[in-house]
């Protein structure tokens, strides 16, 4: 990049420097300065971790985000830094003989690729089953439609992330084989879809990050949802961690006030905008060019609201999210859902207990304000919808988890409460069994869960 570096004055954060972006991938692990501290024994773990899994950090995170002398238990070291206990055992070990041995490239990435099956790739159906269907029938590249009011789009451009997160459930995406890129340069064709579909209220730009794009990209794609003829289009939302990864985006990046502007144009011309902001910890917000970049997408008339999943190793405290919660709405941020762990990539490593992760949920919202008790969950991800447990409760004796939906492939099962037998050490949907001797939950006749 040859743009010229500048400064961003913040009457109360000060002056800013801008910043390159510089990342480092699996093949310059080695040239990571800060790693130089680290055993040799815990970089060689990374780098048979990594030649399976994504891997990708930036000089942000790793200066300003990182504390280095908590190294590994730090939970943004433990969000973007391979461990070995991402993969079961046998599959590291395989991996680690293959490093030992001196195998070349093509071994190697022959057995990636049979790990990576065992991990699933493609949680929740995703492929199959959120197909969004031209008018002839055929299925269009980069839209996923789920739930009647909201499309998800994933811009080409769009399909990496400043960083990846080791707990990533896109992951799969990011390793390089295209059948498993679910991406779209067609602006045509999303915004034909959007005409041809008018219960939709909402468009949900995703990715990898649509925040990697250049502000003109983005603007092809958005600019002409202010046309009438997409009038039942409010919610422009864009789905980004770069308010973690990279606030630069919004500071002091060549495009940055180009992005603002845009985002400005939207809001004045009638489109209400969300930033989806992914989150895990509160220390993502904890820098000055953090704030900054909040401050300056809220003074877009954009709204932010964030979102992500409870994690071991990272945020499995309830201290912790009650202090992002808290933090976030201090910053003019709403917190909007707590997932659980998806069923996929590292999922071993990260995944909590239902019954724990709703424990979590429940004190970290018992110590904060109302305000900030905005956030549904935990929520789960799954084939049939975003499950939700609401608790864990005894009824005539039997210990259950009262859960809902709170998004359903089929609108009408919203807000019906249902039970699942108590199993304490359940981490997903398809490990539940319905309470009270029943044989299947009532949404199975339309979507069965059959065992994954
Ligand atoms: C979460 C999600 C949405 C949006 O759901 P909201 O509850 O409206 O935020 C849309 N599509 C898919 C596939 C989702 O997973
Ligand atoms: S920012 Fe989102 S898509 Fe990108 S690596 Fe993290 S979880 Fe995955």
């Amino acid at each position: 990049m040859n743009s010229v570096l500048k400064f961003f004055r913040d009457p109360d954060l000060g002056s800013i420097e801008a910043r390159r972006f510089t990342v480092f991938t699996e093949r310059g692990l080695d040239r990571i300065d800060a790693l130089s501290n680290v055993p040799e024994e815990m970089r060689e773990e990374m780098r048979v971790v990594a030649s399976v899994l994504p891997f990708r950090v930036n000089q942000y995170v790793i200066e300003d985000l990182i504390d280095w002398s908590r190294v590994p238990e730090d939970p943004i070291f433990q969000l973007t830094f391979p461990q070995r206990g991402m993969l079961d055992p046998e599959s590291f070990e395989r991996m680690a003989e293959l490093h030992r041995s001196g195998a070349g490239r093509d071994q190697i990435t022959a057995l990636a690729w049979e790990l990576r099956e065992s991990l699933n790739p493609h949680p929740a159906g995703q492929r199959e089953q959120n197909r969004a269907l031209d008018s002839e029938g055929r299925t269009i590249a980069g839209l996923q439609h789920k739930y009647r009011d909201t499309v998800l789009f994933f811009p080409a451009q769009g399909q990496t992330c400043h960083s990846y997160c080791t707990f990533c459930f896109r992951w799969a995406q990011f390793v390089g084989d295209k059948a498993l890129r679910m991406a779209s340069n067609e602006a045509g064709q999303m915004h034909d879809y959007l005409r041809a579909n008018p219960a939709v209220s909402d468009l949900l730009v995703t990715g990898g990050d649509p925040m990697v794009m250049k502000t003109r990209s983005l603007a092809e794609y958005l600019e002409p949802l202010l046309g009438s003829a997409y009038d039942h289009v409010q919610n422009l939302r864009i789905g980004t961690k770069a308010l973690t990864f990279w606030p630069y985006r919004f500071v002091t990046d060549p495009d940055a006030d180009d992005l603002l502007r845009l985002l400005e144009r939207l809001v004045e011309a009638g489109k209400n905008v969300a930033i989806m902001a992914h989150y895990n910890h509160w220390r993502e917000l904890d820098t000055p060019i953090a704030r900054a970049a909040i401050r300056r997408l809220r003074e877009t008339g954009a709204t932010i609201r964030s979102q992500g999943p409870l994690l071991a190793h990272i945020n499995d405290r309830a201290e912790d999210w009650a202090r992002l919660w808290r933090d976030q709405v201090g910053a003019g941020i709403y917190p909007y859902y707590m997932f659980v762990e998806r069923d996929t990539g590292a999922r071993r490593y990260f995944e909590v207990p239902l019954a724990r992760a709703w424990q979590i949920y429940r004190e970290a919202l018992q110590s904060v304000s109302g305000l900030a008790r905005t956030a549904r969950g935990p929520s789960m991800s799954a084939g049939p919808g975003k499950v939700e447990v609401q608790g864990v409760t005894e009824i005539h004796g039997e210990r259950v988890f009262v859960l809902r939906f709170v998004q359903g492939r089929n609108p009408d099962w919203v807000q019906r409460p249902f039970f699942a037998r108590f199993d304490p050490e359940a981490t997903w949907l398809d490990q539940l069994r319905p309470a009270f001797g029943g044989e299947r939950f009532f949404f199975e006749e339309e979507y069965p869960l059959t065992a994954s």
